[in-house]
Formats: C-alpha cells, sequence, structure tokens
C-alpha cells in the first residue's frame, strides 16, 4: 500500500504534518493543502525540497486545487483546539461541511479512498464510559462548542451519505486527545499550555476544579493508527485514541513532577460546554486494525517537553533553553 500520491487538507497542521512525515517516509508521495490559518509552514519545513511532498496553499473550503492523479484523500483541515475554533467559528462549520465535500468530491474524481478526521467531540459530554462507536454522544447543538462538534458529527453524516449513494470508499476516524511535539506553545490545549507553564515557572492554569478527564495518546500512537485504517477497507467510525484515562489535576501534578517545576497550580473558570470525562473504548480499533498505542504518557511528555524547548524557545525556569 506505499508508492502512492496521498492528498492530507491540513497538512501543516500539529497532526497532518506528523502524517506527512509518516507517508513520506513509507514511500509515498504528499500533497500537503493547508490555508496556514493554524498550520505553520515550520511543520512542513523540513520537507522543503523533498520531491515527493508539495506544498498547495490554499483554504479547502473554497477550492483544493490539485491537479494530478490522487490515491488517497485525508480531511484533516481544521482549527482543532478549544481556543482556536471558537475563534473561528464560520470557518470552522465552513471546513467540516464545504470543506468535506469538497475533498469528497476529489476522491471521488480519482475513485480515491477517503479518510474523515472525526472526533470524540462527537460525543460532547458524554453519559455512556468509556465511549464505544455505537454511543450517540450528548452535544449541545447550540452551544459555543458546536461550531467544531456538529460540523464533525455533519462531516460524518456527509462521508457517510457519500458512501451509501455514490459507493464511496470511506473510513471515518474518531480521535481523541492527541499531544506530541509540534503542538505549538499558544495552541490552548491542555498538554502544550501546562508544559509551557511548568518549564516557565509560572502557575498551571486548571480549568474547574480539575476533576473533569482526559484521555491522551502520543501523536506517533495516533499516526500509526490512522494509518492502520487508512490502509484497511474499514469503514468505521472508529475511535483511535489511548484508553489511559487522567483527571485534569493529576496530569498537572504529573506535568510538574516530570518537568522537575516548582510552579503552583492555580484554577481558573471551566469552559462553557467542558466534557466532564473522556475515554475511549478502543475494541474496535483492537480487533479490526490490529492497533492499540503503545507510549506512555511519561516518555510521551517528556518527548513533547524537549520539543517545546529546542524548536520554541520555551525558556526553563533553570535557564536552559
Ligand atoms: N484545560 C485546563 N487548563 C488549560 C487548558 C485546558 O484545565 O490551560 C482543561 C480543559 O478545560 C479540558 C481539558 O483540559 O477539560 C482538555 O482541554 P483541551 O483544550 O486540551 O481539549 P478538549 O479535550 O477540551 O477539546
Amino acid at each position: 500500500m506505499t508508492g502512492r500520491r496521498i492528498v492530507i487538507t491540513g497538512g501543516a497542521g500539529f497532526l497532518g504534518s506528523h502524517l506527512c512525515d509518516a507517508l513520506i517516509g513509507r514511500g509515498d508521495q504528499v500533497v500537503c493543502v493547508d490555508d496556514l490559518s493554524t498550520g505553520s509552514l515550520h511543520n512542513v519545513a523540513h520537507l522543503n525540497g523533498d520531491d515527493r511532498f508539495e506544498l498547495v496553499v490554499a483554504d479547502v473550503s473554497e477550492a483544493i486545487g490539485v491537479v494530478g492523479h490522487v490515491d488517497a484523500v485525508l480531511h484533516f483541515a481544521s482549527p482543532a483546539s478549544p481556543p482556536q475554533y471558537l475563534e473561528r467559528p464560520l470557518q470552522t462549520l465552513a471546513v467540516g461541511s464545504e470543506g468535506t465535500r469538497r475533498a469528497l468530491i476529489l476522491a471521488a474524481e480519482h475513485d480515491a479512498r477517503f479518510l474523515l478526521a472525526s472526533t470524540s467531540e462527537v460525543y460532547g459530554d458524554p453519559s455512556v464510559h468509556p465511549q464505544p462507536e455505537d454511543y450517540r454522544g450528548n452535544v449541545n447543538p447550540i452551544g459555543p462548542r458546536s461550531v467544531y462538534d456538529e460540523a464533525k458529527r455533519f462531516a460524518e453524516a456527509l462521508t457517510m451519505a457519500w458512501h451509501r449513494a455514490e459507493g464511496a470508499d470511506v473510513g471515518i476516524a474518531r480521535i481523541f486527545n492527541t499531544y506530541g511535539p509540534r503542538l505549538a506553545p499558544g495552541d490552548g490545549r491542555v498538554v502544550s499550555n501546562f508544559l509551557v507553564q511548568a518549564l516557565a515557572g509560572r502557575p498551571l492554569t486548571v480549568y474547574g476544579d480539575g476533576s473533569q478527564t482526559r484521555s491522551l495518546c502520543f501523536v506517533t500512537d495516533e499516526v500509526a493508527g490512522l494509518l492502520a485504517l487508512l490502509d484497511s477497507e474499514l469503514t468505521g467510525p472508529v475511535n483511535v485514541g489511548n484508553p489511559d484515562e487522567i483527571s485534569v489535576l493529576d496530569l498537572a501534578r504529573t506535568v510538574i513532577e516530570l518537568t522537575g517545576s516548582s510552579s503552583e497550580i492555580i484554577h481558573e473558570p471551566l469552559p462553557v460546554d467542558d466534557p466532564t470525562r473522556r475515554c475511549p473504548d478502543i475494541s474496535l480499533a483492537r480487533e479490526a486494525l490490529g492497533w492499540e498505542p503503545v507510549v506512555s504518557l511519561a516518555e510521551g511528555l517528556r518527548a513533547t517537553a524537549d520539543h517545546l524547548v529546542h524548536n520554541f524557545g520555551v525558556v526553563t525556569s533553570d535557564g536552559r533553553d
């Protein structure tokens, strides 16, 4: 399944850029399409000049602008961190709807497999725990987070409609919280916030009392699961995430311990509709894809901290940079 030409929308984003690396690493050609609104040239700079890599700067809600043969389309374009999508509500809805439609058309024109980056946010604030794929979710359709949640739910509906009505070859991945190198320091997600704060000796900002849980997947594990889905014939949806659940308060304590920081923990208001718990049931991924995560939280956090220090000049409280 290698040596193919693969389009990745959002390929200059955190997860998208790791997918570019993994596909090129196994011998595929990659066309990275990104409008660079939340993605960054920095994430793919090392691929510049590689003849297996092309960059198309385009907003996929308007036009994808890819010419030539295509073997697969991975639709990963979207603001992904809560602060980013809350700042871009209309763009987030557009890329989930019109962007998904354009990506599906591109795949259909070439009889290419289509992979949708969906999300654990389709489960909203879940009343079933851990979340299996047949749980239908608990989303507030008019709350601030709905711009992301409902865009992704619509994207899933559109993808399944193309599959049923047009026979499109599709796979839907429900991606749970993912972290690792290339998370930007100002991204706003919990892991980058806590690491930057701890490294700089600033207080860690726990929203609410910190009893809410997340299950954090290291990016290399996430990419391995996504490629397994790409290479399979599974339609899904399939949860791709790490089932090790941790409270946000315990995560803050772990980050402080691992970085040897003297930071304290402070509490700030909980964002509206912040899910109280989240943990994937990954039975389907284990059975159908033979995949499960292997990187421990400690290992993953160390790699992410090293990247922040060496690539973004995050200065540590003891003066290392
Ligand atoms: N969070 C926090 N402090 C921060 C950033 C996030 O306590 O500085 C919490 C947030 O309220 C949520 C969890 O960490 O409960 C994960 O947040 P993130 O923004 O990473 O993604 P989400 O899972 O909410 O989409």
